[in-house]
C-alpha cells in the first residue's frame, strides 16, 4: 500500500483507455525492489487490464556526469532489465535523452507514472513531460522516508529545525510497499523507438561520449547494494557511533552511491536497521533520514542550491569581510585535482576520491574546508569543491553533495569564533585529524585501496 502523500498528479489530463500500455518512466528510483513508483504503475496497469512498459532515457548531457557515474548506473540498469523480464515487464532503454524518449512513446501511453527527484534539471524534465503528455502523468516519491514537501514547506535552517518536524513522521512513512505482479505481460510490445542495448556496457559508454574518469571501486546494482547493507549490519553497525567518523578504520555503510541512483530504498534500509537493538541505530538513522532529507529540503527550496549565492547571509557576509586576508597557500584547480598540495592528509583524501570514486565522510569535511583556505576567493573555492565533488564522487550531483559542500562554507551550521579567511565559518585543521585518529593509517589505507584497484 502506497501512502497517498507520496503521490502527486503532474497534469490534469485523463487516462487514455484506448491506448496500448501504461508507462513507468524510471529516472530517480533505479530499482525493482521497494519502489513505490513501480508498484503504483503495476497497480494502474492491472486496473486498466493493460501491460506495463518501463522506459529509461539515458542522456550524455546530464550536468557533470562522467563515465564512472554512467558505468555504475548502467550496471544497475542491466540488473533491472533482467529482473523485470522475469516478471513479464518489458524494459526499454533509450539514448535519446529522457524527455525525447518519453515523447516518442506518448502516442501509445494510457497513463504515465514517474518517480521523484529534486534537482533543477530533473524537475524540469518532469514538467516538460507533464506538458507534452496527452495522458495523465503521476509522480510517486520513493527515494526518501518522509516526502520532502510533507516534512516541511520551507527551507530549513539546520538539522535541529528539520529533526523536530520529521522525527514524529518517520514510522508513519516508514511503511514498505512490497511487491505485486503484472497480470498482463508486455514482452511482445513493439514500442517503435530506437532502443539501446545493454549487451556491452563498455560499448554503450564509448558511444555516449562522456567525460572520461577512471572506473570506481564500487560496482552498481541492487544486489550489490543489498550485499553492502547486509555486510554493514553484520560487521559495522555495532561500531557506527564510535567509528563512523574515523577514516582510518571506518564503520560505514558506503550506501551513498546506491542511494543516489535509487538502487536501494531508504525505507527498506530504515526497516532493516530500526528494529535492531543497538545504541548505534539512532546515530545511523540521523544520517540516513535527518541529514539526508535536510539536503533534499535544501535543494528543493533553495533556488541557488548549487551556487555560492545559496549560502546563508551570515556566511556570505563574514566570508566577504575576509576576502582580502592573506592566503599562506594558494592552489589552482589542477593542483587540487591532481593532489599536489603540501598536506599529505588532504592529498590522500583527493587520491581516494579520484582513484576510487568515494571519499570517507569525515575527510570530505576537511577536504572542503581546506579548499576554502587555499583558494584565491571563497567563491572560487565553492565552485572548485562542488565541481570536483560532482565529477569524481560516485555519489556526486546528489542533494547531499550540494548540501555537503555548502556546509563547508557555513550552510546548516552556526557562526563560530572569528578567524582569518574563514571569518565565522567553522575551521578545521590537520592537528585535529592527528588528535582524533591515526590519520597516517588513513593515508596507508588509501595507498593500499588504490593499489588493489590496479
Ligand atoms: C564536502 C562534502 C561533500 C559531500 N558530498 C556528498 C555527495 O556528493 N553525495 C552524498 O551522498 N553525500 C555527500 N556528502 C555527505 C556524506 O559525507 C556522505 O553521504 C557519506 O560520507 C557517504 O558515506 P556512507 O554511505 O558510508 O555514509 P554512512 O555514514 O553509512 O551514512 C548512511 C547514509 O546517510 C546519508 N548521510 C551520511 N552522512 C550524511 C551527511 N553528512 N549529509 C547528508 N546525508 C548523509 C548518506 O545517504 C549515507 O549513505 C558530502 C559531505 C561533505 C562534507
Amino acid at each position: 500500500m502506497i501512502n497517498p502523500q507520496r503521490i502527486q498528479l503532474l497534469n490534469n489530463n485523463p487516462v487514455l483507455g484506448e491506448h496500448q500500455f501504461v508507462l513507468y518512466w524510471m529516472q530517480a528510483s533505479q530499482r525493482v525492489t521497494e519502489n513505490p513508483a513501480l508498484y503504483f504503475a503495476i497497480e494502474q496497469a492491472n486496473q486498466l487490464k493493460k501491460p506495463l512498459v518501463v522506459f529509461f532515457g539515458v542522456t550524455a548531457d546530464f550536468p557533470e556526469a562522467t563515465r564512472r557515474h554512467y558505468q555504475f548506473m548502467l550496471e544497475g540498469l542491466l540488473e533491472i532489465k533482467n529482473q523485470l523480464k522475469q516478471r513479464g515487464i518489458r524494459f526499454v532503454l533509450g539514448t535519446q535523452g529522457p524527455v525525447a524518449g518519453v515523447s516518442q512513446l506518448l502516442g501509445q501511453v494510457a497513463v504515465l507514472v514517474t518517480d521523484c527527484a529534486y534537482s533543477r534539471v530533473e524537475r524540469l524534465w518532469r514538467k516538460q513531460v507533464a506538458q507534452l503528455a496527452p495522458c495523465s502523468v503521476i509522480q510517486v516519491e520513493g527515494n526518501v522516508v518522509v516526502p520532502v514537501g510533507v516534512a516541511s514547506q520551507k527551507e530549513e535552517y539546520s538539522a535541529a529545525t528539520l529533526r523536530r518536524k520529521i522525527e514524529p513522521m518517520i514510522s508513519y512513512f516508514g511503511q514498505e510497499v512490497g511487491e505485486i505482479d503484472c497480470v498482463i505481460s508486455s514482452h511482445d510490445i513493439e514500442t517503435g523507438i530506437e532502443e539501446a542495448s545493454l549487451d556491452s556496457i563498455e560499448r554503450l559508454l564509448d558511444n555516449l561520449s562522456l567525460v572520461q574518469t577512471p572506473s570506481a571501486l564500487l560496482k552498481g546494482g541492487e544486489h550489490i547494494a543489498h550485499d553492502a547493507l547486509d555486510r554493514f549490519i553484520d560487521q559495522h553497525l555495532c561500531n557506527y557511533a564510535k567509528e563512523h567518523n574515523n577514516p582510518a578504520n571506518p564503520a560505514i555503510s558506503q550506501l551513498s552511491a546506491y542511494l543516489h541512483f535509487g538502487q536501494i530504498s531508504p525505507v527498506e534500509i530504515y526497516n532493516r536497521i530500526a528494529p535492531i537493538n543497538l545504541p548505534d541505530v539512532p546515530v545511523y538513522l540521523e544520517q540516513l533520514i535527518v541529514r539526508r532529507e535536510l539536503a533534499c529540503n535544501y535543494v528543493l527550496f533553495n533556488p541557488n542550491y548549487d551556487k555560492y549565492e545559496g549560502l546563508p547571509a551570515w556566511a556570505l557576509k563574514t566570508l566577504t569581510g575576509h576576502a582580502f586576508d592573506e592566503r599562506e597557500y594558494l592552489y589552482s584547480y589542477t593542483d587540487l585535482e591532481t593532489a599536489q598540495t603540501h598536506d599529505p592528509y588532504w592529498n590522500a583524501a583527493q587520491q581516494e576520491l579520484v582513484g576510487t570514486g568515494f571519499m570517507h565522510g569525515y575527510m570530505r569535511m576537511y577536504w572542503g574546508k581546506k579548499i576554502l583556505e587555499w583558494s584565491p576567493s571563497s567563491k572560487i573555492a565553492f565552485e572548485t569543491a562542488l565541481h570536483l565533488n560532482n565529477t569524481y564522487q560516485l555519489d556526486g550531483r546528489d542533494p547531499n553533495g550540494f548540501a555537503g559542500v555548502a556546509w563547508c562554507f557555513g550552510k546548516h551550521d552556526r557562526p563560530w569564533a572569528n578567524r582569518a579567511i574563514f571569518g565565522n565559518v567553522r575551521y578545521m585543521n590537520a592537528k585535529g585529524l592527528e588528535r582524533k585518529f591515526d590519520i597516517k593509517e588513513y593515508v596507508k589505507r588509501v595507498e593500499s585501496l588504490i593499489k588493489s584497484k590496479s
